[in-house]
């Protein structure tokens, strides 16, 4: 069976090069090709060609195939709908602010945690992403957009601490100096509140930024719109948030999705700031996007303001999340969804 060359840390490929009986600098060689978006072996001209042969035959390197395009007409954003190699769809998104280019990656192939909100979870988990597979999103965003990516979210479809070995290998070969070269504090990882995996992480003392999709601050409202609070609910997630924090010493950012009349009234507003206090957190509202055949639809303006300054007089920074590339179902799972739904049709 062929190797997954493009998930290999540049110790590992130095490991496989020794097995194979080279030299150990050529780890470094066919890393920095990866990093560049090389699509085959043979694009790697600084090697022999009997060595990309024997490449050829020990590992396997695939490029995502871009299946549709969407360039949004009010802002720039660019919607990426990627082909892998097993024929599954992934989503990835490109945004361009002002303090640079920030790709939104996907992890996983559909998502298990069942979001009442949610386009990502409609269809279940079909598969998690391999570490490679999230590179490649950042790669090849980045050579087909012609935009250098300067920051990362893992925002994208799926549950990012659901598939924990494979987001943190893909941490490391972002990373490296020799491949892509983002630094962590330049990417932020996002959790629908996964406690026991929070807890994991804050081991690591990682230094990009943790957002937790927290949408509710009680036990009755979360439970109905995010089913990960049966398992962990606001305490036992709060309490890792607080671990969290004193052991990385990095803020948290929560998510907040503003949904009429679930959990935008002032008495939720009065619950978030009592759960969120004395760590520093800022809280990040969204206004819903709505997802077809939902029920949920989001807050008026004028209850979203009220929230948000109901929690700033409470000394809690909360920004409202300018929403980009609406005109593009630029939001997770929206446009995997479309195709889920063309295909069927045939
Ligand atoms: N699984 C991870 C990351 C993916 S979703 C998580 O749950 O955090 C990225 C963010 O978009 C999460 O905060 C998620 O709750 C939010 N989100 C999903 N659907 C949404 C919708 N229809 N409107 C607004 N935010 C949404």
């Amino acid at each position: 069976m062929k190797q997954d060359i493009k998930s290999m840390t540049l110790p590992q490929l130095e490991g496989a090069m020794e097995e194979l009986g080279e030299k150990k600098f050529r780890a470094k060689q066919i890393f920095q090709w990866l990093g560049r978006g090389a699509e085959c072996f043979e694009d790697m001209t600084n090697l022999s060609k009997q060595f990309r042969q024997k490449l050829d035959e020990n590992f396997y390197l695939y490029a995502p195939q871009v299946v549709r395009r969407q360039e949004s007409q009010r802002d720039g954003t660019m919607k990426y709908l990627w082909r892998l190699r097993d024929g599954n769809c992934v989503e990835t998104v490109l945004m361009q602010y002002r303090y640079g280019n920030t790709v939104c990656v996907s992890t996983e192939v559909g998502c298990a945690m069942g979001c009442a909100f949610c386009a990502s979870t409609q269809g279940g988990l079909v598969r998690r992403l391999t570490a490679g597979e999230i590179l490649d999103q950042v790669i090849f965003t980045q050579k087909d957009s012609g935009k250098k990516i300067s920051r990362i979210v893992l925002m994208g479809i799926g549950e990012p601490l659901d598939n924990f070995d494979a987001v943190m290998q893909f941490l490391e070969l972002v990373n490296h100096p020799d491949g892509v070269g983002i630094s962590m504090r330049h990417i932020s990882l996002s959790t629908c509140g996964l406690a026991e995996r929070i807890d994991k992480l804050a081991s690591l003392h990682l230094q990009l930024t943790l957002s937790v999709s927290l949408h509710a601050p009680d036990d009755e409202t979360r439970s109905k719109i995010m089913p990960v609070n049966r398992k962990y609910n606001v305490q036992r997630l709060m309490e890792s948030c607080r671990k969290y924090y004193q052991e990385t010493g990095r803020r948290i950012s929560f998510e907040y999705a503003m949904i009429r009349g679930v959990n935008d009234t002032p008495r939720h507003a009065e619950m978030l700031i009592r759960q969120t206090r004395g760590m520093d957190a800022h809280v990040n509202m969204i206004p819903l996007n709505h997802v077809e055949g939902s029920s949920l639809v989001p807050s008026t303006k004028e209850d979203i303001r009220r929230f948000q300054q109901q929690l700033e007089q409470a000394g809690i920074t909360a920004t409202v999340r300018r929403s980009l590339g609406g005109d593009i179902d630029a939001s997770c799972g929206q446009l995997r969804k479309k195709q889920l739904q063309q295909e069927e049709q045939g």
